[in-house]
């Protein structure tokens, strides 16, 4: 209406109604549905080359959201260095609660054939990982898991984004992100999203980020609520970002190619120099040819991301003095922002 050529952010909590129940234009109250998320779960969405994208407070948030699809008992597989905080879920929240989980070592697939069972529910991958940076084969697992009917496979892409890798046309059926790293890219949003073309999975995920039921209970029963249920759909989460860093992201987007190339030119310089450095002894990024999978890094990824972990000789007070004279880089957690960051995980 005003010609803007950037959508307008929009703060509104709650949307008009022409009659009760019937919204002006499609949404009705900002948890459910909001024209700033919407804009950004469009367009992540085109860029993993799936149908639906659904924002969520943190990627941690995101983790949460997707394992209160499953009941109680069920069964999940992830890899052995998956990232900590994910770990840390599966371990430490997941299974106290009944949720079990298996956590192996995926550079030979075998190992994951191994370990399903009969309730075998999920399969969680993060490739490259964070942050000993190791792949695992998604194509090759996505064919084991097929062979496993009902059973999802899930791939964090946050350490590529979707300029390197697509997860979904490997044979994912979720791809999930920590937009707060290259997606937004600017270090000042915590936001995680998530990626599908199963519409299935979709309304699942909806009906839980919502906090209100998307899906009718006259289509879909909700089974009955009982103690060993009480985490299935009888209950919405409603983790959602708020319209600002939904916008911010959106923004963050539109460089995400152009900062893609960048990382990536920059890191080849950095890991070759500290490949050539007598104080290192194990340089680990995926575009060199020392690195044990960079055959597979080819194939699957379109480049190689711009994070590298190295082994500095000595011990951990070598480290740490190390640390404490670097003059480019800034000392603090986290990755894919425009700065440059190094940390002793
Ligand atoms: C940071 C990170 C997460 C968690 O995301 P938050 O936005 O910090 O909650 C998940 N996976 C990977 C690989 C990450 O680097």
């Amino acid at each position: 209406m005003t010609g803007a050529v950037i959508p307008p952010l929009s703060l509104s909590t709650t949307f008009k109604q022409v009659s009760p129940g019937e919204p002006m234009a499609g949404m009705d109250y900002s948890r459910s549905g909001n024209p700033s998320r919407k804009n950004f779960e469009e367009a992540i969405a085109a860029l993993e080359g799936g149908k639906h994208g659904l924002a969520f407070a943190s990627g941690s948030a995101t983790t949460a959201t997707i394992i209160n699809m499953f009941k109680a008992g069920d069964h999940f597989i992830s890899v052995n260095d998956v990232y900590g905080g994910t770990n840390r879920y599966f371990n430490r929240v997941a299974a106290p609660i009944g949720f079990h989980s298996t956590f192996v070592d995926m550079s030979d697939l075998k190992n994951v054939e191994a370990a399903f069972r009969p309730n075998t529910k999920m399969v969680w991958i993060e490739t490259p990982t964070n942050p000993t940076l190791r792949l695992v084969d998604i194509k090759a697992l996505a064919a084991i898991v097929k062979r496993h009917p009902g059973t999802i496979l899930v791939v964090d892409n946050t350490f590529l984004s979707p300029y390197f890798q697509n997860p979904l046309s490997l044979g994912a059926d979720i791809v999930v992100h920590s937009v707060t790293k290259y997606l937004n890219g600017h270090s000042d949003v915590v936001m995680g999203v998530a990626v599908t073309s199963n519409s299935e999975l979709y309304e699942k995920l909806k009906f839980l980020q919502n906090g209100t039921p998307a899906i009718q209970p006259h289509t879909h029963p909700r089974p009955p609520i009982t103690p060993s249920l009480s985490l299935s759909f009888s209950q919405a989460i409603g983790a959602v970002p708020s319209p600002f860093d939904c916008f911010l992201a959106n923004r963050g987007l539109k460089t995400l190619h152009i900062r893609m190339e960048k990382h990536q030119e920059n890191a080849f310089i950095v890991a070759n120099f500290l490949e050539s450095s007598p104080f290192c002894t194990e340089v680990i990024y995926p575009g060199l040819a020392s690195h044990p999978q960079h055959e597979l890094a080819k194939r699957q990824q379109s480049g190689f991301g711009g994070m590298i972990s190295f082994r500095i000789k000595g011990d951990l007070s070598n480290a740490k003095r190390f640390f404490q004279h670097i003059k480019y880089f800034t000392l603090a957690e986290s990755l894919g922002g425009i700065e440059s960051l190094s940390e002793i995980p």
